[in-house]
């Protein structure tokens, strides 16, 4: 979720293809004959292109393939009919899968932003949230601010909303000031977690993301280690990378995103 796989900007040609769901990953795979193949789950972090697990029955695969072209899930279907690489055919079908350049893309800037950037205030793309969204995602974390954090963190860490992420529900982007102090240049999060349907996502998600603000600013890591684990349980989002539940994902890519969730009127008061 932190892995900050936002896409560069120039060069990417947006499509209007839909994202796919574990399940729809899952049910294009069986199609294709995978049929021992019993779920798919999408990870969101630097290491993992794929991998087959639990006997061959679960593939994991980084969230970049979501949106996979048709001739990537023959690949995989491939990889998974045959549970690993062991022919001509799944070795060519594993190659085609760690060349595909949105991989490279998503992992180099999952790298760069893990990396953080030096400069502050850097933002690497535009907010797209209209005002009511803005001040909806303001109030919630000023909410979690002072229920689940204590009021440690920043009240004025900007919160961004980006249509631009395709793998990534959110990140944090870690900076410092001219002094070279410590301090969060955003938090972004995916604009789809606005819609209908995701608010556990959406609540888990930001959370996540407040808790490597945290980890950052008290200790200056970035990652997924036992510092930002702690930090997890003790605000209590899922201290995992794994992406296993359903996220509901606009149509289409150039799609605004504009709903407000109704958010409790004490809220806004915070
Ligand atoms: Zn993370």
């Amino acid at each position: 979720m932190c892995a900050t796989l936002d896409l560069p900007k120039s060069g990417v040609v947006l499509d209007t293809r839909g994202v796919l769901t574990p399940s729809d990953f899952l049910a294009a795979l069986r199609a294709r004959g995978a049929t021992r193949l019993a779920a798919v789950r999408f990870r969101n972090n630097r290491s993992t292109v794929w991998s087959l697990t639990q006997r061959g029955t679960v593939l994991n695969v980084h969230a970049a393939f979501r949106e996979a072209p048709p001739g990537l899930l023959d690949a995989f279907a491939t990889l998974a009919a045959e549970g690993g690489i062991g022919s001509r055919q799944s070795r060519r079908a594993a190659a085609a899968i760690s060349g595909w350049p949105r991989l490279k893309e998503a992992i180099d800037d999952a790298r760069r932003a893990h990396e953080g950037r030096r400069t502050a205030g850097q933002a690497d793309g535009p907010c797209c949230a209209t005002p009511g969204q803005r001040a909806y995602v303001l109030a919630l974390y000023r909410y979690f601010n002072h229920t689940r954090f204590d009021g440690r963190l920043p009240s004025d860490i900007p919160v961004r909303l980006s249509r631009r992420m395709t793998s990534a529900l959110g990140h944090m982007r870690p900076g410092s000031d001219d002094a070279g102090q410590r301090r969060v240049s955003e938090i972004a999060l995916n604009v789809d977690l606005m819609l209908e349907g995701n608010g556990a996502e959406r609540a888990d998600t930001l959370l996540h993301e407040m808790a490597h603000a945290a980890d950052y600013i008290e200790s200056g890591h970035r990652g997924h280690g036992s510092s930002w684990r702690a930090w997890a349980h003790r605000v209590g989002c899922r201290a995992t990378t794994l992406l296993d539940r359903p996220v509901h994902y606009r149509g289409r890519r150039d799609q605004a995103v504009t709903r407000v969730p109704p958010l409790p009127p004490a809220l806004l008061e915070l």
